[in-house]
């Protein structure tokens, strides 16, 4: 592989590469994803991804107790709880080496997020080409907010183009528009939520008001790139899944011309557990997730309000 970009030495914050993914898209598709996030979605699915930094987590389930993380720390940053058993870090100490994570026998500490350069994303990348090739799958970046490290992103996303793969991004666009910029000119599709069209209640859910998202919208609908629009929207039960919400995501989706589709993301509650490995509080964990019944019901009325635009029902959250 030669890359052509004299930017290869870029680095992003990745949190992690998941191959032959059949979800988001057409064939099988390789999906990076990004750490870091300027919005707290309550009901977000990734808390790892929310820290633009690197991250530990501690799964005590599958701890044994057996120290060998505290007796290899080498900043001597571990101990462990003579009451609860419980491996504690002194994170005054620890310099984030992961050493503790790598030598785990239980797998019971996890390292979140590594650095890496164009070069390497793109290599890892294109190991999947031949899938791509058969499949009609392609490269999606994720995150986090991808847009939120945007030269990462462009160069990748630039050297993927060069070497005939097929883009795409999953984006919450709360970001300044120079970022998206960057990266439009080797974009195929463009994902991006519609998570509230109140502002002050997406205000309230996800901590920044709607307006900059609604007004990249526009922007990106009006360059002169090519790309395909889909539009999605996080179905969370009594937050967004109203009349009155879907009826303004259908009208505003009304002036967007490079609009493929609109999708409806199921809420879950997958990332309950890393919840807890971070200590992070998930502030929806009791929320129950939406039914099949409630989710189509939901998709057919957004179809009658706009029905010259396909409405899919996705996977659920990233
Ligand atoms: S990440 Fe490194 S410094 Fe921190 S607790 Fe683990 S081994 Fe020690
Ligand atoms: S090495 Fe793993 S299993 Fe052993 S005490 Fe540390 S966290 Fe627990």
């Amino acid at each position: 592989m030669i890359l052509m970009n004299h930017n290869a030495a870029v680095t992003g914050s990745v949190l992690r590469i998941e191959r032959a993914s059949i979800h988001d898209g057409k064939g099988l598709l390789t999906v990076l994803f990004l750490k870091g996030c300027p919005l707290r979605c309550r009901w977000c699915s990734t808390p790892e991804s929310q820290s633009f930094g690197l991250e530990k987590g501690y799964a005590q389930d599958r701890c044994i107790g057996c120290g060998i993380c505290v007796r290899l720390c080498p900043e001597r940053a571990l101990s462990i709880s003579h009451d609860t058993q419980k491996v504690l870090t002194d994170l005054s100490k620890c310099k984030k080496c992961f050493v503790c994570a790598a030598k785990c026998p239980q797998r019971a500490i996890k390292q979140y997020g590594s650095l890496m350069s164009v070069k390497e994303a793109v290599g890892e990348i294109s190991k999947d080409e031949i899938f791509f090739f058969y499949s009609g799958g392609g490269v999606t970046i994720s995150g986090g907010e991808p847009l939120s490290q945007p030269e990462f992103v462009s160069e990748v996303l630039r050297e993927c183009r060069a070497l005939g793969i097929h883009t795409a991004i999953e984006t919450s666009f709360h970001v300044p528009y120079e970022n998206i910029e960057k990266t439009l000119p080797w974009l195929n599709v463009l994902y991006v939520d519609l998570k509230h069209m109140d502002k002050d209640l997406h205000k309230e859910w996800v901590g920044h008001e709607n307006s900059l998202i609604l007004d990249n919208i526009k922007k990106a609908d009006q360059s002169e790139y090519p790309l395909e629009i889909i539009v999605r929207i996080p179905m969370i039960p009594g937050a967004n899944d109203t009349d009155s919400n879907l009826s303004a995501v259908a009208e505003f989706c009304k002036s967007i011309k490079k609009l493929k589709e609109i999708e409806l993301l199921p809420y879950h509650r997958l990332g309950t557990e890393t919840y807890k490995h971070l200590e992070m509080e998930y502030l929806l964990k009791d929320l129950a997730p939406p039914s099949k019944e409630l989710i189509c019901e939901r998709a057919r009325f957004l179809t009658g309000l706009n029905p010259g635009v396909p409405v899919r029902i996705g996977s659920g959250l990233g």
